[in-house]
């Protein structure tokens, strides 16, 4: 897996470039205008910002190639920082596998890396600070209180007990917080701004809770961990981000992160911009419900090939350069929408034809008997690897008497416009003979298990029947003595509907999972190329769709691959 990672980045790292592209979104004009002004005496720094909480989705790669994106066109650069703020539900299983999708998608932070925690002891310090200035307080009210006094868009807020407080002694207790002295829930540090603000956020907004919990890198040290409405602007300003962009259900917090950094009087002066999130029809994009898929055991992990994780869709064979593309197709926009699947899926599709190798393979086989070809006889023939690419050179295959063929290329009593074999019926056999079908053998079930043909010798290589009449279908073969079998997982949509959020009556999202996702076929047979396949390499499995080898499952003479997406 690691392995595939850094090779796939390496192959598809952009360029650095200053001399960006006339402008197709806002934010993009916004830079250009900021530059134009010298503001921030022309630099450009944005951050990747991830909380540690979960897997990266389809969702994240969006924000990914935006900040990241932005950073190289107008030569500045771009920070990962892990909003490490808390710590129950973050670990370092996940802040190594951000770090890793990160690099799959060809993106690189050089030596900014950081994290809101290497700050806590400046948070702390700022927030003494704005007691000292009389901006924060230390609230006694608890969890049910504070929604209570908090009010609503028709009532105002009402004031804490605590607001009025001297600043010795909230800065007394504030300390004592620190130390530990108070039980979790009992008391909190919220800024003095407005309980009467039209926006809720802007009523005395918390800054600390205490949260007696061991964090995945400060250990013990903290027992009061700041607010991420409180850290991410000051985390900004700290690193001296130019241009904070994030989406949009934070547009109503961007006055308290203005305030957050004024009070705070850092040099720097980040700025918010939101733009809307990405939504794609038949998935879910909440770290939490995936977190809930994969705990439930309803997908194998979070890097199921089913997955909209970015190691999920790595596994499952898209490619870096797919994504990136998607990212810029679907652009940057200020109003929420939803993406239908496949559009992603046709990225993944035009890039897939560029690089996957050709090869034949057979799904559900049935055998095909030529009675008229020699017991014994084999020929050898060849393919190119790739229709546009002579570079890549020939592959070889061999014709036998029996050959497999996928049972969906053969009906026995077909509409009028199918075009493959029936009884009958004639059809060429790819990169081989023309073959006519004359007994069909089943089983006492009436089930298919041979096809007796005879073959037209004169049609190699494409050429046309003795008889000269038009051969219209084409179907993919296998020789049976020079195949090989592997397992083949096909995945079908992992939710029912178009919109998986919208649940039944008294259900929630899980109830529209699609319980026919994966369908595992054993018995698939490959054409002997395949042998050689390795997980760098996409494959074509003509007239089927593009495939690769399972990072996880699949070992040295028993091949496991996964069907990235459908022709
Ligand atoms: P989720 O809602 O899936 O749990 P999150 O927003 O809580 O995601 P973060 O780790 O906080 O996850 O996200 C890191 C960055 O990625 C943030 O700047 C966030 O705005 C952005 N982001 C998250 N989801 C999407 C999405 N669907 N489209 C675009 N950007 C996103
Ligand atoms: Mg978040």
């Amino acid at each position: 897996m690691q392995n595939t990672a850094a090779k796939d980045s390496k192959n598809n790292q952009n360029s650095k470039s200053a001399n960006p592209a006339p402008a197709t979104n806002f934010l993009q004009q916004i830079i250009e205008q900021d530059r134009a002004a010298n503001k921030y005496g022309g630099r450009v720094v944005t951050r990747f910002p991830p909380e540690p909480n979960g897997y990266l989705h389809i969702g994240h790669s969006k924000s990914i190639c935006l900040n990241f994106g932005l950073a190289q066109e107008f030569g500045g650069k771009c920070h990962l920082r892990f909003d490490d703020t808390n710590p129950e539900t973050e670990d370092t299983e996940y802040v190594e596998s951000i770090m890793e999708d990160v690099r799959w998608l060809g993106f690189d932070w050089g030596k900014d890396l950081y994290y809101a925690s290497d700050y806590f002891e400046q948070l702390y310090q700022n927030a003494e600070e704005l007691i000292k200035a009389g901006k924060a307080y230390v609230c006694p009210l608890n969890e049910e209180q504070l929604r209570e006094y908090r009010g609503d868009f028709t009532t105002p807020g009402k004031d804490s007990p605590g607001r009025n407080r001297t600043v010795e002694e909230n800065l007394d207790l504030f300390r004592r917080m620190r130390a530990g002295e108070f039980e979790e829930g009992s008391c909190t540090l919220r800024a003095k701004i407005d309980m009467k603000s039209p926006n809720m956020n802007m009523r005395d907004p918390l800054l600390y809770r205490i949260k007696k919990v061991n964090h995945h890198r400060t250990g013990d040290k903290w027992c009061i961990y700041p607010m991420y409405d409180y850290a991410h602007p000051l985390s900004d300003a700290i690193e001296n981000i130019t241009h904070s962009i994030c989406t949009l259900e934070f547009q109503d917090h961007r006055p308290f992160y203005d305030w957050t950094v004024e009070n705070a009087k850092f040099e720097g002066e980040p700025h918010q911009y939101e733009f809307a999130r990405l939504n794609l029809s038949y998935l879910v994009m909440s770290k939490r419900k995936l977190l809930q898929m994969v705990k439930e055991g309803l997908v194998s992990g979070w890097d199921d090939p089913r997955m909209p994780t970015i190691s999920g869709i790595r596994r499952r064979g898209y490619t870096p350069a797919s994504i990136r593309n998607f990212a810029k197709r679907i652009g940057v926009a200020k109003a929420e929408s939803i993406i239908d699947i496949e559009i992603l899926e046709g990225c993944v599709k035009e890039d897939l034809d560029l690089v996957a190798h050709r090869a034949m393979a057979v799904l559900d086989p049935v055998k095909l008997v030529i009675e008229n070809y020699p017991d014994g006889k084999t020929e050898e023939l060849h393919a190119p690897v790739h229709p546009k690419k002579p570079e890549l050179g020939e592959r070889k295959f061999t014709f036998t008497k029996e050959v497999w063929i996928d049972r969906k290329d053969f009906m026995e009593n077909p509409p009028a416009d199918f075009h493959r074999l029936k009884p009958g019926g004639r059809v060429r056999l790819r990169n081989a003979y023309v073959v006519t079908c004359k007994e069909v053998i089943k089983d006492a079930h009436g089930h298919v298990t041979e096809l007796r043909c005879e073959y037209d010798p004169v049609t190699l290589g494409g050429k046309p029947t003795a008889d000269g009449v038009k051969v219209k279908g084409i179907i993919h073969w296998v020789s049976v003595t020079h195949s090989f079998e592997a397992e083949v997982r096909l995945y079908g949509r992992l939710f029912n509907v178009a919109n998986p959020d919208v649940a039944p009556e008294g259900k929630d999202f899980k109830a529209n999972l699609n319980p026919n996702s994966l369908t595992v076929l054993k018995n698939a047979k490959l054409e002997p190329s395949l042998k050689n396949a390795n997980l760098e390499t996409r494959y074509q499995f003509e007239r089927t769709g593009y495939f690769c080898l399972d990072s996880k499952d699949s070992k040295p003479g028993a091949l496991v691959f996964n069907m990235i997406v459908d022709l």
